[in-house]
């Protein structure tokens, strides 16, 4: 896709300090990072977001995930990690091409997620599965 960002990073057309890369991924540092550190992880073909992605595809990215965790986090000398990813703009996606972040945490950090938790009435968990797996096709 000619105007994305990361397809530019991808094909060598933006400069990025890549890490590593193969047939289908890249992984390269998130310039405005959380934590120093802060990886993201591309597929090679743009493809906007996990909706989009086949699921194999979307494997090449994350077996990347495991050695970039680790090293990131020796070199870092990190408490913990997020690994997450966004998708769409009300999901906190800014470049609608499929990336995952992995971000190395250090105790009180500051960085919240103001993670919330919400309730299910009664029977609405039932009926989420139910919805959830029709859609499926199960
Ligand atoms: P999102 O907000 O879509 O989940 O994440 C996009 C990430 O891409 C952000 O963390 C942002 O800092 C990073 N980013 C945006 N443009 C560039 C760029 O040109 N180079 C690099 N290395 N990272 C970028
Ligand atoms: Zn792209």
């Amino acid at each position: 896709m000619k105007a994305c960002v990361f397809c530019k990073i991808v094909n060598g057309e933006l400069p990025a300090t890549k890490l590593i890369e193969d047939k289908k991924a890249v992984a390269f540092l998130d310039i405005n990072p959380v934590n120093h550190g802060h990886i993201l992880v591309v597929p090679r073909k743009h493809y906007e977001t996990v909706m989009d992605i086949p699921g194999k595809e979307l494997g090449k990215v994350m077996e990347m995930v495991p050695p970039l965790a680790k090293a990131v986090t020796e070199v870092t000398n990190a408490d913990g990690l997020n690994v997450f990813q966004t998708n769409k703009p009300c999901a906190g996606q800014t470049v609608p091409h499929v990336h995952v972040h992995i971000i190395p945490r250090h105790k009180n950090d500051g960085f919240h997620f103001g993670w919330r938790q919400g309730r299910y009435s009664e029977g609405e968990i039932d009926r989420m599965q139910w919805g959830i797996l029709k859609a499926l096709g199960e």
